[in-house]
């Protein structure tokens, strides 16, 4: 299937264009209009097979239709990833996919810097459609009440499922939990779908669409 056939915000296609990508890659074709349906998924991708456009589109996409209905601001996803560096590319990738709609899609990535009072002046006054960490860093927001996703929260991304896990970050999710909504839509990608995972996927998923390439 074609982007333009997924039934994607004009803003968003026109931003595909303007990265030059001509048609999805295998992963993006099966897992987009998944997500787009609201199903929680999983997938198997490897590092090259675009499988950040499989979560960032879905989520841009997810913003555009609320911000048609509502005026309110708030955080309504939230993209968990185990490494500053992956962090930063995933909102540089966020950046280009949000480039024909960056008035109505404000995305922040908090794993840069040591302080956290440095970031709360900005959480707090932009209130960012889209939040980009490493589960430690947010954690740190939320507890400070820098942040709250209680209410807002519609999509929770946790890419490279596998690499947070065996970064030890288990019971800064387990914490995490208390702090999102009873109900919210998820995608974990992970490079394997180890046991482990299992342990991620009672946390966060419901009944998963499982995608392996
Ligand atoms: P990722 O696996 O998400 O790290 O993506 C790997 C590379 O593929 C990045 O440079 C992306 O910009 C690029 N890419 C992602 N989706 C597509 C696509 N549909 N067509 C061409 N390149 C793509």
């Amino acid at each position: 299937m074609q982007f333009h056939k997924m039934g994607l915000d004009d803003r968003i296609l026109k931003a595909i264009a303007k990265v030059g990508w001509v048609k999805p890659t295998l992963i993006q074709e099966r897992a987009i209009p998944l997500a787009l349906e609201g199903k929680d998924l999983i997938a198997r991708g490897r590092t090259g097979s675009g499988k950040t456009a499989i979560f960032l589109i879905p989520a841009i996409q997810k913003i555009l239709n609320h911000k048609d209905k509502l005026k309110e601001q708030s955080t309504r996803v939230i993209i968990l990833a185990p490494t500053k560096e992956l962090c930063r590319q995933i909102y540089q990738n966020c950046i280009q996919l949000t480039s024909s709609c960056s008035k109505d899609v404000k995305c922040t990535n908090l794993s840069w810097g040591s302080n956290l009072s440095v970031q709360k002046p900005m959480l707090m006054a932009v209130c960012p459609d889209i939040v980009i960490s490493t589960p430690s860093r947010i954690l740190a927001h939320l507890k400070a009440r820098h942040l709250s996703l209680k209410t807002s929260l519609d999509l929770l991304i946790i890419d490279e499922a596998d690499l947070v896990l065996s970064f030890g970050f288990n019971k800064d999710l387990k914490e995490l939990g208390s702090y999102l909504p009873p109900v919210y839509q998820s995608i974990l990608t992970s490079a394997t779908l180890t046991a482990d995972l299992s342990e991620l996927k009672s946390l966060v998923l419901n009944n998963p669409s499982v995608l392996k390439l």
